[in-house]
C-alpha cells in the first residue's frame, strides 16, 4: 500500500536559538481569557472553567509572512496572544504536571473573520468560518520555557501600522498557563506538538490590505504579519 497522493506537509514553528523545528499537531484556542476583551465583545468572562475552540494545523502561518486578505469577510481582525507549546504528553494532569508539560512559549496571532464569528454567535452555530481561517494561526519562534521564566508581569502588545492597539500584561489572563494546560488535559491526551493560543487582550480591530501588524511579549521573539490584497 502506498499514499495515493503526497501526504500534506507537516506545519512547523522555529525554535529560538536552534535550527530545530517544532512540528504542529493540534491548535487549541482559549476563549475570553482577558476580562477587558470579553467586555469589549459584549461578554463577561466565564469563571467556572476555561473553554476552547480549535484551528486546523494547516492554518499555521510563519511570522513575517504576507498573507492575502481572506475570502468571505469584510471584518478581518487581529488578536495578539501568548502561545503555549506542549513538549511532553499529559492526560488528566494537575497544575504541576501541566508546568512540566510545557516546552516553551511564543507570540501568536489568532486572525479572525469577526463577521463570520458573529454569525455563529447569533445563530448558536460553531465558529469555524470565523476562526479556522487559512493562514490565521500565526506563530513567531518558540522560546524554550527555561529561557522565559515565570509567566506573569510580561507586557503583551500589538501595533497596527506602528500605532499601539493592544497593550496588557500576561497577569491579566483569567486562566493561567498551568490552569489551562491542566484543564485541557482533562479532555485530550495532549502530546508534544500541540499548541494552545491563550486568548487576546482588549483592543482587537480590523485590518485591510496593505496593513502591517507587529506584536510582542517581553522575553519572546516578536511577531509580524503583512496583509496583502484579496486573491
Ligand atoms: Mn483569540
Amino acid at each position: 500500500m502506498s499514499l495515493i497522493f503526497p501526504a500534506p506537509k507537516v506545519n512547523t514553528i522555529p525554535v529560538r536559538g536552534t535550527d530545530g523545528l517544532f512540528p504542529v499537531n493540534r491548535i487549541f484556542c482559549v476563549g475570553r481569557n482577558y476580562e477587558a476583551h470579553a467586555a469589549e465583545m459584549g461578554n463577561q468572562v466565564d469563571r467556572e472553567a476555561p473553554w476552547y475552540f480549535t484551528k486546523t494545523p494547516s492554518a499555521t502561518c510563519a511570522s513575517g509572512s504576507t498573507v492575502p486578505y481572506p475570502p468571505g469577510t469584510s471584518n478581518f481582525h487581529y488578536e495578539m496572544e501568548l502561545v503555549i507549546a506542549i513538549g511532553k504528553p499529559i492526560f488528566k494532569g494537575d497544575q504541576r504536571a501541566a508546568q512540566e508539560a510545557v516546552f516553551g512559549y511564543a507570540c501568536g496571532l489568532d486572525m479572525t473573520r469577526r463577521d463570520r464569528q458573529q454569525d455563529g454567535k447569533d445563530a448558536r452555530r460553531p465558529w469555524d468560518l470565523g476562526k479556522d481561517v487559512e493562514n490565521s494561526a500565526v506563530f513567531a519562534a518558540i522560546t524554550p520555557k527555561d529561557q522565559v521564566g515565570e509567566i506573569g508581569g510580561q507586557r503583551i502588545h500589538l501595533s497596527l501600522n506602528g500605532d499601539i492597539r493592544q497593550d496588557a500584561k500576561l497577569s491579566d489572563m483569567v486562566w493561567s498557563v498551568a490552569e489551562i494546560v491542566s484543564h485541557l488535559s482533562g479532555y485530550y491526551h495532549l502530546v508534544p506538538g500541540d499548541v494552545i493560543m491563550t486568548g487576546t487582550p482588549a483592543g482587537v480591530g480590523a485590518v485591510v490590505a496593505g496593513d502591517k501588524i507587529t506584536g510582542g511579549i517581553d522575553g519572546l521573539d516578536p511577531i509580524e504579519l503583512n496583509i496583502g490584497p484579496a486573491e
